[in-house]
């Protein structure tokens, strides 16, 4: 063998010849090395077709059989990276991703090794490499083996090229005007192409590994077959003159017994030559125990390491280095080598003690990702300050300092980013187009565009998509400017139109106090969204901090109602207010009870938290709950997304004017809730007269909550004295709770007066 310095000197000329003459190089050292004159590199595909042709049945569906055990253990590699929450609101995880270009060199010379093809281009396919390319030297004939074609196609692979040895890999690593460049370069080859590998490692491309002679240790006691064992070392001898073969033995007898098993084998093996020669590089040895056997295999680190022992598998729990490992005396190298299924791409010369072979991650990448939120860079900002000052990268440090200080200033400006909010697809959505507000400002009168009865009027005609006028109206009535204010069919139709516009099903999740209006889990399960609850505690007060350690990344909306719905009462406007600055999602404030309570409505903030939602309906102050209204008040961005997404004339012409005019007697529903109001602090005063009353809870809506000694009981009572109100014995705190709304002073009494009754 040539010194490395020679070696390389040699090798360096003729890449540097590809790399700076492309195929021209190429197609001279294929003449020079391959003795072949080739008119083109590539692999036609009427030589692959010829090649189908000359590939025997049995050796196809061999072919096919080796296919699928190799793509079966390699599928079974696939990564499944895992998200780490480091800190609340760091993420970190991995992904694997396939290299996109990899290059296959598959040698030629003494035997086709068409195995290697599936070996590496099996695998690349499973990891997703977008381009493979595959090199191997053509025959005197100049072509290739048609065995070589036969599992390239098989296995996927569709440039393939006539190129062997350096000038192979050269052209892999620099490409050429028709062999493309690659990234990573796999596969075996004689010394040359190794030292080609190693040295275009150096900054051009990647390879699989430092590649040398075969290798196989057989390690056996005195219960191994002496036959299968010799068959063992003699398929590695075969391999080439410089393969290795050995057998470490507990057993001097088995030594005997293989010595003369291979010499008879030998004898009957067409490639003798080869494997004579390489036997002598090989060797018998004997141990005198088991110990000493695996310190010896572990320190030679053999490509192949086969163990017929009596206890073989605890002997292989033993063993730390070795490239593929074959256990029983039934598993030989063999298997490995074709069909079972495992890469036979390994570290040989004793790099297995520091290299694996080839598996699915050998063509992928693992690419970290961290995202992180206000509260992440606040929970580590501070360590980074602190370490980046100490090695004196005061850039670094400043990252930080400006992103913590934005958040102090104006943390929900800096930290909401509503685009990042919406679910997939949502954002770029077009409107829907409505011809009924086209014309809006144009003063026609002849209405042929929407295919209407002309019969019938005026509820012949489509609705006002947008609702203009009702939304002028309810701004006067609510202070909010109209571009703020959706109307939807009840504001149950905003609940659901929030999870449809923010969250993606099966991926994000919701946070809610518990208990609270139940159509927000019903909204969550129907978008397929998870629902995470957060008990409040004994006074039905919840504490922000609470909801925010139950959300993570991928808490898209956070549920609040106030006043509550069972419990009646305002939720503390400070925590509120604490999450609409600590969340980075989205906070909805159900408002529905809004008029009955004394603290002021949160659409008064829309300006300050642009991830606010505030949703109010018609259907109990006002009086209306036939007619099916309610709205959302929100930043316009917000409004605009809801828009998108509703259906067109989701609020109907009749429930607009009915609006109207109760928007235009607002009067009324003032004069409603004074009376309601005083009704509340009637009846739960006499509620809590009752005998049968144990608590009544506070209210500010125009229900309350009383707990009574047997609520199922009570409820069922009521019923048969034709009187309906709601049992919430099941729900979370609200054990032998009735929820009773404020009724007429006459349907008050009533109630009362059938309690006082009850027995
Ligand atoms: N939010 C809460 C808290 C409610 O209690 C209700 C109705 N019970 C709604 C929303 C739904 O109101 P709408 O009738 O507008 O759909």
């Amino acid at each position: 063998m040539m010194d490395t310095g020679q070696l390389h000197d040699k090798v360096r000329v003729i890449l540097n010849d590809v790399k700076a003459n492309g195929d021209k190089a190429v197609l001279g050292y294929e003449e020079t090395f391959d003795h072949v004159q080739l008119a083109t590199l590539a692999v036609s595909d009427a030589e692959i077709m010829e090649a189908e042709g000359l590939v025997s049945d049995e050796l196809k569906a061999a072919i096919r059989l080796a296919k699928e055990n190799i793509a079966k253990f390699h599928e079974a590699q696939r990564f499944a990276g895992v998200q780490v929450e480091t800190q609340p609101g760091v993420t970190c995880w991995q992904e694997s991703v396939a290299i996109e270009k990899v290059g296959l060199y598959i040698p030629g010379g003494t035997a086709p090794l068409f195995s290697t093809v599936l070996m590496l281009a099996v695998p690349a396919q499973i990891a997703g490499c977008r381009e493979f390319v595959l090199c191997t030297p053509p025959g005197r004939n100049g072509k290739v083996h048609p065995a070589v074609l036969f599992a390239a196609k098989t296995a996927g692979v569709s440039k393939i090229f006539k190129i062997g040895g350096v000038q192979a890999i050269g052209a892999m690593a620099y490409g050429t005007e028709t062999v493309p460049r690659v990234y990573k370069i796999f596969g075996p080859g004689n010394q040359y192409v190794t030292a080609a590998k190693q040295l275009v490692s150096m900054g051009d491309v990647a390879i699989d590994m430092p590649a040398g002679p075969s290798e196989v240790l057989v390690l056996a006691d005195e219960t191994a077959n002496p036959v299968f064992v010799a068959a063992d070392l003699l398929s590695q001898a075969e391999h080439g003159v410089d393969s290795q073969a050995m057998l470490v033995t507990t057993s001097m007898e088995m030594l005997q017994a293989v010595k003369e098993e291979v010499d008879r084998q030998l004898k009957e093996l067409p490639r003798q030559e080869i494997a004579q020669k390489s036997l002598a590089n090989s060797k018998l040895i004997v141990v005198s125990s088991m110990d000493e056997a695996i310190n010896l295999t572990n320190e030679y680190a053999p490509e192949h390491l086969i163990i017929q022992t009596r206890d073989y598998r605890d002997v292989a729990k033993r063993i730390v280095n070795a490239g593929s490992v074959f256990l029983g005396r039934f598993a030989c190298e063999s298997a490995g080598d074709y069909a079972s299924g495992t890469n036979h791409t390994l570290p040989t010369n004793g790099y297995a003690k520091a290299y694996n072979g080839v598996n699915l991650d050998s063509f992928c990448r693992k690419i970290t990702y961290q995202e992180l939120s206000a509260q992440g860079i606040g929970n580590i900002g501070k360590a980074i300050e602190v370490m980046a000052a100490n090695e004196q990268l005061d850039a670094h440090k400043n990252a930080v300092t400006v992103r913590l200080t934005n958040i102090d200033n104006n943390l929900q400006s800096s930290i909401f980013n509503l685009q990042s909010f919406v679910r997939k697809n949502i954002w770029n959505l077009a409107p829907y187009s409505c011809a009924r507000n086209e014309y809006s400002g144009v003063d026609a009168s002849v209405f042929l565009d929407a295919n209407e009865n002309p019969y019938n009027g005026p509820i012949n005609r489509y609705p006002d998509p947008l609702q203009t006028e009702l939304k002028h109206e309810i701004s006067k009535v609510k202070g909010v400017s109209e571009d703020r204010i959706f109307c939807g069919n009840g504001s149950d139709e905003a609940i659901d139109l929030v999870y449809r516009i923010f969250c993606n099903p099966g991926v994000d999740n919701a946070v809610a106090i518990d208990p609270s209006y139940g159509m927000y889990q019903v909204c969550a399960d129907v978008n397929d969204v998870e629902y995470r609850k957060v008990q409040l505690d004994a006074n039905y007060q919840f504490h922000a901090d609470d909801l925010l350690k139950v959300s993570d990344n991928h808490t898209k909306l956070m549920f609040l109602c106030t006043p509550n719905n069972p419990t009646g009462n305002d939720m503390s406007h400070a925590e509120v207010e604490m999450l609409l600055q600590n969340f980075w999602g989205i906070v909805v404030v159900d408002e529905a009870y809004i008029d009955f309570s004394e603290q002021p409505s949160f659409t008064k903030l829309l300006d300050k938290y642009p991830n606010l939602i505030v949703l109010q309906t018609f259907s109990k102050a006002w009086g209306c709950a036939a007619i099916r209204l309610g709205m959302a008040f929100a930043s316009v961005e917000i409004i605009g997304l809801f828009n998108k997404v509703k259906y067109p004339y989701n609020v109907n012409m009749l429930t607009q004017r009915q609006a109207l005019e109760t928007l235009r007697n607002a009067a009324q529903t003032k004069a409603w809730v004074e009376v309601l109001k005083t009704e509340r602090s009637r009846l739960m005063s006499l509620f809590a007269e009752l005998p049968l009353t144990q608590q009544v809870f506070p209210s500010d809506a125009n229900f309350f909550l009383a707990r009574v000694q047997d609520a199922n009981a009570i409820y069922k009572y009521l019923v048969g004295e034709g009187i309906i109100v709601r049992n919430r014995n099941s729900v979370t705190l609200c054990g032998n709770c009735l929820r009773i709304t404020v009724g007429t002073p006459d349907e008050n009494d009533t109630l009362i007066a059938a309690l006082k009754r009850w027995k």
